[in-house]
Order: structure tokens, then sequence, then C-alpha cells
């Protein structure tokens, strides 16, 4: 079985604004009933589903009602998708893909080498780029795309754990109090 996750992750927030942000988001979420404001000192998300948390997932999903919570992330996080890596990286300039994957399912390590150093340096420093292999340009490393939205590189997240599949709008909400900054939705299992 596993635990999945869902996090509804902020492209946009800086690290000085994220503190404000979160707390911003968290009160909507409070009075939307989604999800309540008491912070439980648990593994699997801190704060647990409120009375409508509903609301948020999809309705043929609806009846599997989530027995764990939310848990907010703020500071320089790599936000990924669980342990098996994503099979493309995708260059935002010149939209040419770059496998990391074979057709077996094996890492290409010359391939990877260069992304695993440059998540590595932002972990680190908060900045990093990556050449892309098509172009030649030096890309920042939050700018790429991946397969399934794998990796996101950020100051802000939204972490729900064992929650059924989110609605659209759930996101958008998300997005709309964060004052309509870019928003993605990285999920996987552990
Ligand atoms: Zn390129």
């Amino acid at each position: 079985m596993g635990d999945t996750f869902q996090t509804v992750v902020d492209l946009d927030a800086t690290a000085a604004e994220a503190p404000r942000l979160a707390t911003r988001v968290l009160d909507r979420l409070v009075t939307e009933g989604i999800v309540l404001a008491e912070r439980a000192d648990r593994t699997f998300g801190h704060h647990l589903p409120g009375p409508h948390w509903d609301r948020a997932v999809d309705p043929l999903d609806a009846d599997r009602q989530p027995c764990d919570g939310l848990t907010v992330h703020i500071g320089r996080t790599v936000f990924h998708g669980g342990q098996d890596g994503p099979e493309w990286a995708r260059c935002p300039r010149c939209t040419a893909t770059t496998r990391l994957y074979t057709d077996d399912h094996d890492l290409i390590d010359a391939s990877w080498e260069p992304y695993a150093r440059a998540i590595g340096l932002w972990h680190t420093t908060g900045t990093a780029d990556v050449t892309c292999p098509a172009c030649a340009v030096p890309v920042p490393l939050p700018d790429w795309a991946w397969a399934h939205d794998h990796f996101a590189f950020a100051h802000l997240g939204f972490e729900f754990w064992n929650w059924p599949e989110f609605t659209d709008e759930f996101p958008a909400l998300i997005a709309e109090t964060l004052g309509g900054h870019r928003t993605v939705r990285v999920w996987g299992k552990f």
C-alpha cells in the first residue's frame, strides 16, 4: 500500500514572503472547513481533515475519508514525487526533451548527472543552472519541466497525506489565495 501525498507547491513565493502566505492559505483552508486549525504532532500531516474535507477532492473518491492531514513546508525545499525519478526533463527555452531513463527503466547516468549536481547545489545555495544538451543555454533548475511534474524547487508547499485525488478547483483555490501565484501539484507515494 504505502502512503500517498499530494503537494500544492507555490512556484513564485520568495523565502521572505513564504511564512506570511502559508498563514494566509492555512486560514483559508480552515475557514473552508478543509483542515483543522489545531496543529497536531504527527508524522503524516499536522492539520487533520476538517468537516468539509470533501470539498477538496474528486466527488467519485469522496467516500474514502482521509485519516491523515496537511503539512505546510516553509523554506527552500526540493519537492519531488517519491523514489523513482522522472523519465525526462524538458528545456523551457528550446522545448527539447532529455531522456533520463531507458525504455527498460534504467537510469541513464550520463544524462542524469548534471541534473543531480544542480539539485544538490540548489538545495545548498538556492541557485543552480543546467546547461541544456540541445540548445547549450544554461537554464535555471526551477525552470525545467519534468515528466509527471516530478520536481518543484520552491519555498512553500502544502503537502496532504493519504487524501483522495484533488479536484482541479482545489489547487486553483490555493493559487487564488496566494494572489495568483503559479502552482504545481507534486504527488507520489512512499
Ligand atoms: Zn534547450
